[in-house]
């Protein structure tokens, strides 16, 4: 009887506020549906982005980035808390909406909650918002006293997101204690007339607070189930509706970010989304300009960034000091987007990005390695964003003028460095190479299966050449019928289109679409990873392309290829992923299957290494473009390997040579680390003896790029 009582009487003091609670339920949705309205504004004007296709690989990916959080270990410490809070509020989502409908409808009980099935859902969301209140409580204190250092706001970049990160999370906690608070209220009336508080679980938030009030007063018991009721659903539509404000906007928005995210790495988006190659010449302005060129997805990544600091944490550019951070071009972006979309009057102002949001040596310090897409769990992208905005800045003249000369020289002569087309193979025709590699150029379909993909580095800068012949020995070694394009061929682009150029790109695609259909081959093999994202990313309607360290592991496995003991003992070695073949196309098994294949051999990994990799500074037209930064990412990189312990570090890119050969001088480290691309060890290995030019052309390369750079247009 007295129970009975009791729960009447809680009854009835909530009934009081019935009106109440409707009446915010109604002005807290509403003002949510308008705030919402208001944010999708700009991404209704935003241009189009065709990502609705392959419907079951992208609800593969919400299963596997959004809600297994498959990302977020990566960081052990806030991914466990993350996906702590995650997993809680997935749990406690039906809790929530079961207490907001209490208010209003007092009986109400979610379908399939009632019963043994409701008791134990109850107690596993009493552990969860226990669990969320404690991670919050954790992430405030990590917030506030141990300050991560990628949380860090320099002050280019504009002030610190402590305080407004800190009130949400407090709001949470608040959620949490309101919540449970409502529940132990609810315990207490039925325990202090002798009735067990079945629905707290021991040891859960709910039960501390039920033992707390179970000797206080039933009038006080009720005033805390009408205050925690209230205490819930103020602070739910409050967050609910300041969400849309700031960096937890992403709580609403991230799972269509991840449905929609680019499929296709290695890729680059096309000009204008709908518009064919054959088309372009229709549209008006290339790249993005203003705000309201980036696409519509582009807009979702603005809004669904957590500002969490892992991108620009893995960003080479922002490592070495270049004015770049990825996380603050979307921050920036997002506080444009707020500023020009306001809630009240008019919105957008079409002003240009670059020179008001954006500094043209920031966009062009992109190497576009993906580290920051490789590791943002929310899988916001940054390359075709870059990409798009250096067309938007080439369309308007605007080139940085290092680059004006290879880009030109790239147009007349089919290479940045304007050396003549019918130099092109002259790294197979020095002194007696060709009598123990013959290496063909094809001219028409003569029967040869493969074609070398030489590309432009390799054929014309004398130290690179060196892996060019390596790359012929070991092609001729396992047997292909190969042969090369010769003067035919053109720089592949890929760094041409990574740079904004796209009419470029398309020109030296055509042309060498043109000449590889011309020769009949079967498939591709190149060397330069460059050339082979460009090959199978880039160009339709060429044969299969693979990488020369694909095809030798292949040959390793068939036991087709076997290597001589390494000479000297002490050496050792360790793998640089280039970015273009790592983490782009995801070739980290083969080289290093090549490597411990070799006997004697010792290899150590380096810290970041795989998908982890750090850039050694950019290939291709980088070579051309050194932006502003305290010291290179070659020499980093470097430095990784020496403290792994290595004293040879083995690449299998020709841009990556270059640019590490160089770190070692810059940082003093010759004659304590040297560097080899994969298929010159190889060649070593396998006893193909010819003079081995390496030495002769040791440290020439960047005499060599200059000089090529200086020659370019003369
Ligand atoms: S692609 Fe690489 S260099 Fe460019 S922003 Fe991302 S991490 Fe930085
Ligand atoms: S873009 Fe991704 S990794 Fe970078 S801060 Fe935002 S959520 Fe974090």
């Amino acid at each position: 009887m007295g129970a009975i009582q009791s729960n009447a009487q809680l009854s009835s003091w909530l009934s009081q506020g019935q009106v109440l609670f409707l009446f915010i339920h109604l002005l807290g949705v509403a003002c949510f549906a308008y705030i919402v309205a208001k944010r999708l504004v700009p991404i209704f004007r935003a241009a189009p982005d065709l990502r609705f296709d392959r419907p079951l690989t992208r609800l593969g990916n919400v299963l596997k980035f959004w809600l297994g959080q498959w990302k977020h270990p990566r960081y052990k410490l806030a991914g466990t808390l993350h996906i702590l809070i995650f997993a809680g509020f997935i749990l406690l989502a039906m809790r929530a909406f079961t207490v907001l409908m209490v208010g209003v409808s007092e009986n109400f009980v979610m379908p399939g909650l009632s019963g043994s099935a409701g008791h134990f859902y109850e107690a596993t969301t009493d552990y969860a918002a226990t669990v969320v209140f404690l991670c919050m409580i954790f992430a405030i204190v990590r917030r506030l006293i141990f300050k991560p250092a990628r949380y860090a706001v320099p002050a280019r970049y504009g002030k610190a997101h402590t305080a407004d990160a800190v009130f949400l999370l407090a709001l949470i906690a608040i959620l949490m204690v309101a919540d449970s608070l409502f529940e132990a209220a609810r315990a207490a009336g039925q325990a202090q007339h002798g009735q067990t508080f079945e629905f707290a679980a021991a040891l859960s938030l709910p039960w501390m607070l039920t033992n707390a009030l179970r000797s206080t007063s039933l009038s006080t018991v009720g005033g805390v189930y009408f205050g925690g009721y209230l205490l819930h659903e103020l602070t739910f539509y409050f967050l609910l509706c300041y969400r849309p404000f700031g960096i937890q906007f992403h709580v609403e928005t991230s799972l269509f970010n991840v449905y929609f995210a680019k499929l296709d790495k290695g890729t680059i988006k096309p000009v204008k989304w709908g518009v064919s190659d054959e088309h372009l010449d229709q549209v008006k302005s290339f790249g993005v300009k203003i705000f309201e060129n980036f696409t519509w997805k582009h807009m979702l990544d603005f809004y669904s960034c957590a500002d969490c600091g892992r991108c620009s944490d893995n960003c080479p550019a922002n490592a070495v000091g270049r004015p770049l951070s990825p996380r603050f071009i979307t921050i920036k972006a997002r506080d444009y987007a707020f500023q020009h979309y306001p809630m009240f009057g008019s919105s957008g102002n079409g002003k240009p990005l670059i020179g008001t949001i954006y500094s043209d040596d920031e966009i062009w310090s992109c190497t576009t390695c993906g580290a920051c897409e490789e590791e943002c769990p929310l899988l916001v992208e940054y390359i075709d964003k870059i990409v798009d905005l250096r067309r938007g800045m080439i369309d308007d003249g605007n080139v940085p003028q290092s680059l004006q000369k290879p880009l030109k020289a790239l147009e007349s002569r089919g290479n940045p460095y304007g050396k003549m087309e019918k130099k092109r193979a002259d790294w197979a025709n020095v002194k007696n190479f060709q009598d123990i590699c013959h290496v063909k150029t094809l001219d028409k379909k003569n029967g040869v299966s493969t074609l070398y993909f030489v590309d432009s580095i390799t054929s014309y800068d004398d130290r690179m050449q060196s892996i060019g012949r390596a790359t012929a020995k070991i092609l001729d070694h396992v047997g292909e019928n190969f042969g090369i394009l010769g003067a035919a061929e053109r720089d592949s682009g890929h760094e041409v289109r990574r740079f904004g150029e796209e009419t470029l790109f398309m020109a030296l695609r055509d042309h060498n679409v043109d000449a590889i259909k011309a020769c009949g081959v079967k498939r591709i093999v190149t060397a330069d990873p460059h050339a082979y994202n460009a090959l199978r990313h880039d160009y339709k309607d060429v044969p299969p392309v693979e990488h020369i360290s694909q095809l030798i592991a292949r040959a390793v496995k068939s036991d087709k290829m076997k290597f001589k003991p390494t000479e000297n003992e002490n050496d050792v070695y360790t793998y640089h992923d280039p970015c273009y073949l790592g983490r782009h196309n995801h070739v980290y098994n083969d080289p290093r299957d090549v490597l411990d294949a070799i006997p004697g051999l010792k290899r150590v990994e380096m810290q970041r290494s795989r998908a982890r990799s750090f850039c050694c500074g950019g290939g291709g037209l980088m070579l051309f473009y050194e932006p502003k930064e305290d010291q290179r990412m070659g020499v980093k990189r470097v430095r990784m390997a020496a403290d792994a312990g290595a004293n040879v570090i083995v690449t299998a890119c020709p841009f990556c040579m270059v640019n590490i050969e160089d770190a070692i001088k810059v940082a003093r480290m010759e004659g304590k680390m040297a560097v080899i691309d994969l298929a010159e060890l190889v060649s070593q290995q396998i006893g193909r003896e010819w003079p081995d030019v390496r030495a002769e052309h040791a440290g020439k390369t960047k005499e060599c790029v200059a000089a090529s750079s200086s020659e370019v247009g003369t």
